[in-house]
């Protein structure tokens, strides 16, 4: 290794459309052909492909995956007056929908060791005003589904399962996204499926819920129904061309999540012996490692060597949500949520995507292992 070898990025989205390039033009080509733009065949032909793979009842094409959530809480009536409890160590989105319908964000504090929502301190807010209760597959990792689906049960709330990291991880064999009463899914650019723009998609089992999502998608117009509306909706479509980028890479899903895996194996065995925390891989679930994300009590300083030696990572999150200052009003203090508030300070995201050659994880991790636990003044960018 020298500092003059290539830098290895953390995403190279390059790589994976170069090798799809005439598929993607064809499927883009044939859109325009057909000119049917929003909720067209491709959309169409993309939902029920995508009920297959999930093991879904309904599978719905939304905007985002921010609006997916939006709609999830919607569909379900939670509203004013209603509480959701979920995790602090997410995107923003997750919380942000909550208080965006006009609900409370209730959070409670995450596991150490999955950085997933723990349904203990979960249990412990259950209040007679608790809707719901949003577990996110963080990272990729299956969140606890079944002891948040008897909690469910139990209190009478609903499982909203945040889905966008995990597009094809499973669950006991299941996969996420739909175990709940709804899943999210996020088809953001550098998502493990993801499109050429923004687009989500949600997974229900229900047939009235299915029926409601899709009318409020679709500004409140009953189907079938030209220009009559017995609601207010929104405007919240998945549009054709992403739906036929999606039909593309679709079809490579399981191959790119099973060489992540691969990755995450080779990552875990070069980093062990050194300080670094890798993340767990419980038997029971099969992780899609969106981001592989290891933990350091120096972390800095290992973020500050390893961009010397030319290596993209990143610190996903920064700032718990309940320490944000969109949520100020809420009233949480530092020191809440310890195990949450501990995880922003120490972990950091290194290099993942299928596309990543096993010489380009060996760069990593020596980068890693000089960078980490070797003593005051071992980090340098001279080692590189
Ligand atoms: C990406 C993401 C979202 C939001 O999805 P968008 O499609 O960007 O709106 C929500 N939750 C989590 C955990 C995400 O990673």
């Amino acid at each position: 290794m020298n500092a003059s070898a290539p830098p290895i990025p953390l995403l190279d989205l390059k790589q994976q459309h170069a090798a799809l390039r005439p598929q993607m033009d064809a499927a883009m080509a044939r859109v325009v052909d057909q000119c049917q733009f929003v909720l067209g065949p491709e959309v169409k032909a993309l939902e029920s492909e995508l009920a297959s793979y999930l093991q879904a009842a309904h599978a719905i094409g939304v905007a985002s995956g921010t609006d997916a959530l939006i709609l999830a809480l919607k569909a379900l009536d939670i509203g004013p007056g209603d509480e959701v409890i979920t995790t602090p160590f997410t995107f923003f989105a997750t919380a942000e929908t909550i208080a965006l319908v006009g609900a409370t964000p209730v959070f409670a504090d995450i596991d150490p060791v999955t950085f997933n929502l723990d349904p203990k301190a979960v249990e412990a807010k259950i209040t007679p005003r608790t809707r719901a209760i949003i577990p996110v597959h963080l990272f990729g990792l299956p969140a606890d589904m079944d002891a948040f689906l008897e909690l469910g049960r139990r209190h009478n709330v609903r499982i909203i399962e945040d889905a966008a990291q995990a597009a094809g991880a499973r669950y006991k064999g299941r996969p996420v996204g739909a175990l709940g009463d709804v899943g999210c899914f996020s088809f953001y650019p550098t998502k493990n499926l993801g499109g050429v723009g923004d687009g989500g998609l949600m997974a229900i089992q229900d047939a009235t819920l299915a029926a409601r999502v899709r009318q409020f998608a679709n500004h409140g117009q009953p189907p079938g129904q030209k220009y009559f509306y017995d609601g207010l909706g929104t405007n919240s479509r998945l549009d054709s061309l992403q739906a036929a980028v999606l039909r593309v890479k679709l079809p490579h899903l399981d191959a790119w999540n099973a060489r992540r895996r691969a990755i995450a194996a080779q990552y875990r065995r070069l980093l062990s012996g050194c300080d670094v925390v890798c993340p767990p891989e419980p038997a029971d679930r099969d992780a899609v490692h969106h981001l592989y994300t290891v933990r350091h009590p120096e972390r800095d300083r290992l973020m500050e060597h390893l961009r010397a030696c030319g290596i993209g990572c990143m610190v996903y999150y920064p700032l718990s949500l309940h320490l944000q200052p969109a949520f100020a009003h809420l009233g949480y203090r530092r020191g809440d949520l310890p195990h949450s508030e501990a995880a922003q300070d120490q972990v950091l995201s290194l290099p993942m995507y299928a596309e990543l050659t096993d010489a380009e994880v060996e760069r990593v991790c020596a980068a890693v292992l000089q960078g980490c636990g070797r003593g005051a003044g071992a980090a340098s960018s001279s080692l590189c």
